[in-house]
C-alpha cells in the first residue's frame, strides 16, 4: 500500500514537473510555472521520505535545516544579475548528490552480485555527476571572477582532454564488463573530476551561460541514471527533462549567437583582441544631456526600447516603463525588442520586463520587431551593446560576425544609454555609437533614465 502511495506521490510529481516547463515557455504563465516546479519537488521529496528503507530520520531533518539556511538566501539575496553563477553552484550540488548517490550505491552493492545493467546506469551516473561537479564549480569560478574569466589554453588541449575522457570512458567500460574491479570505478571517479575542470578551462567567461546549460543537462542524465540504478521514477522521469531541456537550450543559445555548439566548447571565445572589429569603430560619442534627451522622446510617436546586460545591472527596468509611460501619454507608441541572448541568460530582459509590469504584447522577439527599426523614430538603447552591433551584420573579421542583432541603427535616431566607453560582453567596439544619428546618454541607467522622466515631466 506504501509503495503505491509513494508511485502516486511520484506521479503527481512528475506531472507538475511537466507542467512547470510548459508554463516557463511563456512569460506570463512563467511564474506559475516555477510554483508547478517547486510544488512538484515537494511532493518529490514527500514522496521519498515515505520510503519504508528510510529507518532514521535525524541526518535527514539535519539536511533540511541546511538545505533551508542555504537555499533560502541563495533564493532571496541573489542578485538577478548573478543568476547565471548562482545556477552553476546549484548544479554543482545536484551533481555532488548525484555521485554521492553512485558511490554509495557502488560500496553498498559492490559485496554483492552487481549486474551489468545497474553497474552502467551506476557508472553513467558517476562520470556524468563527477564531471559536472568540478565543471560547474569552475563555471562559477570563472563568472564570479574568482578565477580569470579568459580561455586559458595551451597546445594539444584538445587532444589531451579528449584523451582523458576516453581514459574515463574506458574505466567505465572495464566495469560493465567487470563490476567488481573497484580501482577502474575510483579512476573513473578521478578522471571525470579532472576531465570537468580541463573541459571548463579552456571556455571564455563569456560562454559560460551555454556551458552551465550544458552541464545541467549532463547533471539531468545523471540524474535519470540514478533512477535507473535505484529504481526511483521520479529521478528518472525529471533527470530525463533536465537533462533534454539543458541541451536544447545549450543548442539554441549557440544558434542565436550564431555559434556552433563545437565552437563554444572548443573554440575559445575572446582568448584573442578582436583587431578588425576594434579598428573599424572609431570616432567621438556624441553625447547628449537628459534634457534634450527629454525633449526627443516628449516628441516621438513611435519608440522601440532595446534593452541589455545593462539595464539589469542598473535595475533600470522600472524606470524604463515610468518612460514609456511618458511617452504613451502624448500619444507615442513603445514597444521593446528582445534579442535571444540580451544579458546574461536566456529570457533576462523578458523576466526583468515582466517584472516591472509591462504589458507582454509590447515585449517583441528580434524576428517579429526588427524590419520596424527603419520606422522608428527613437530606438532607446539601455544598456545593450553586442546586440545591436552592426559589425555582425559586415564586418566578417568580427567574432560576432553572423549573429543575427536587432537593427537599431536603422531608426531615425538612437538614444545609448551606457556609463562609458566600456565594450559588450564579447570585448569589442561598436560603431553604433559613433554614428550621426546616434546620442549616448552618459551615465548609470537607471539614475540618467530617472534625470529624463523628471524632466519629460516638466514638460507637461
Ligand atoms: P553587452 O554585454 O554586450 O553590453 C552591455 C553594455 O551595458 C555595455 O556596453 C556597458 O557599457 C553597458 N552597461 C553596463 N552597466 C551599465 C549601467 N549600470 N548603466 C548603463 N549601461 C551599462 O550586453 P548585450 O545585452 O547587448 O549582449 C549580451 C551579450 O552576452 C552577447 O554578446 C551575448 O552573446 C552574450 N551572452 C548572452 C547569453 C544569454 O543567454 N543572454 C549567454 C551567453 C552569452 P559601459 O560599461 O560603458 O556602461
Amino acid at each position: 500500500m506504501r509503495d503505491q502511495i509513494i508511485q502516486l506521490v511520484y506521479l503527481a510529481a512528475s506531472i507538475l514537473f511537466i507542467l512547470g516547463l510548459k508554463s516557463l515557455t511563456k512569460p506570463d504563465t512563467a511564474r506559475r510555472g516555477m510554483q508547478y516546479a517547486a510544488l512538484g519537488m515537494v511532493f518529490a521529496v514527500g514522496g521519498t521520505l515515505l520510503h519504508h528503507d528510510i529507518i532514521d530520520y535525524r541526518f535527514l531533518a539535519l539536511g533540511l535545516v541546511v538545505g533551508t539556511v542555504i537555499g533560502w538566501p541563495l533564493g532571496t539575496r541573489v542578485p538577478m544579475t548573478a543568476m547565471p553563477q548562482r545556477i552553476a553552484i546549484s548544479h554543482m550540488f545536484g551533481a555532488l548528490a548525484a555521485t554521492l548517490v553512485g558511490i554509495a550505491e557502488y560500496r553498498h552493492q559492490a559485496g554483492l552480485h552487481l549486474e551489468r545493467p545497474v553497474m552502467a546506469a551506476l557508472g553513467f551516473e558517476v562520470l556524468f555527476g563527477a564531471l559536472t561537479i568540478t565543471g560547474s564549480f569552475m563555471a562559477f569560478g570563472k563568472l564570479q571572477e574568482l578565477i580569470p574569466g579568459r580561455p586559458i589554453t595551451w597546445p594539444g588541449q584538445n587532444l589531451l582532454n579528449l584523451a582523458l575522457f576516453a581514459g574515463a570512458v574506458g574505466a567505465f567500460g572495464y566495469l560493465i564488463y567487470d563490476p567488481t574491479q573497484e580501482w577502474a570505478f575510483y579512476a573513473m571517479v578521478g578522471i571525470a573530476l579532472l576531465v570537468g575542470v580541463m573541459m571548463v578551462i579552456p571556455i571564455g567567461g563569456a560562454d559560460m551561460p551555454v556551458v552551465v546549460s550544458l552541464l545541467n543537462s549532463y547533471a539531468g542524465l545523471a540524474a535519470s541514471a540514478t533512477g535507473f540504478a535505484i529504481g526511483n521514477n521520479v529521478l528518472i522521469i525529471c533527470g530525463a527533462l533536465d537533462g533534454a531541456s539543458g541541451f536544447l537550450l545549450s543548442l539554441l543559445m549557440s544558434k542565436a549567437m550564431n555559434r556552433s555548439f563545437s565552437n563554444v566548447l572548443f573554440g575559445a571565445f575572446g582568448s584573442a583582441p578582436a583587431a578588425s572589429a576594434a579598428a573599424g569603430a572609431g570616432g567621438v560619442m556624441k553625447g547628449i544631456e537628459p534634457d534634450d534627451a527629454a525633449a526627443l522622446l516628449a516628441y516621438a510617436r513611435n519608440v522601440i526600447v532595446v534593452p541589455g546586460y545593462g539595464l539589469a545591472v542598473a535595475q533600470a527596468q522600472q524606470v524604463v516603463r515610468e518612460l514609456a509611460e511618458q511617452v504613451e501619454r502624448r500619444g507615442g507608441e513603445v514597444r521593446y525588442a528582445i534579442h535571444p541572448v540580451a544579458g546574461r541568460m536566456p529570457g533576462h530582459m523578458n523576466v526583468l520586463l515582466a517584472e516591472a509590469n509591462v504589458a507582454y504584447e509590447k515585449i517583441q522577439d528580434l524576428e517579429e520587431i526588427n524590419a520596424a527599426f527603419a520606422e522608428a523614430d527613437v530606438a532607446l538603447v539601455v544598456g545593450a551593446n553586442d546586440v545591436v552591433n552592426p559589425a555582425a551584420r559586415s564586418d566578417k573579421a568580427s567574432p560576432i560576425f553572423g549573429m543575427p542583432i536587432l537593427n537599431a541603427d536603422q531608426a531615425k535616431k538612437v538614444l545609448v544609454l551606457k556609463r562609458g566607453k566600456g565594450a559588450g560582453f564579447s570585448g569589442i567596439e561598436n560603431q553604433l555609437f559613433f554614428a550621426d544619428n546616434t546620442s549616448v546618454l552618459f551615465g548609470d541607467a537607471k539614475s540618467t533614465l530617472t534625470r529624463v522622466v523628471t524632466e519629460m515631466k516638466a514638460l507637461g
